[in-house]
């Protein structure tokens, strides 16, 4: 007849839910009971395994999540630097052509600088904003 200890006693076991005299008692029977023996070594390797997934899973997660977060941060550093690099040529060349311009004085050519000089302030401002803000928390991308 097939014991069935294992069932109950064995799953405690493993759980650590045996305790005391129980757990003593029921060692003793696993030493000369080849059916909880076999039946605990099977169910032993399964939660073993199951700890290890339950482990694995999130550290894959966390890379994963990290390495996505640094190629944003390098895909808004490259498109950051080359929307600094455009702003500044089209602004210089604006400024110059506005300055070197007959009309610099007329209306027309005191309304455009007036409106370069604004876009100048309003884009520091906003690079001032954006660097303070990846000083302040640099691992903002990674937690996401
Ligand atoms: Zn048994």
């Amino acid at each position: 007849m097939a014991c069935e200890r294992f069932q109950t006693e064995g799953m405690k076991l493993l759980d650590g839910e045996l305790a005391g005299d129980e757990r003593l008692r029921y060692e003793e029977h696993v030493r000369g009971c080849d059916v909880c023996a076999n039946e605990l070594r099977d169910l032993g390797r399964i939660v073993d395994l199951t700890q290890e997934l339950r482990l694995r899973e999130p550290d894959e997660a966390f890379w994963d999540q990290y390495w996505r977060g640094i190629y944003r941060r390098i895909e808004r550093g490259i498109g950051f630097l080359l929307l600094i690099a455009g702003m500044v040529v089209v602004t210089g060349w604006g400024i110059f052509e506005a300055v070197t311009s007959p009309q610099f004085f007329t209306f027309k050519g005191i309304t455009i600088t007036v409106i370069l000089v604004g876009l100048v302030i309003v884009f520091l401002s906003v690079v001032r904003e954006r660097y303070h803000e990846s000083k302040d928390d640099p691992y903002k991308e990674v937690k996401q």
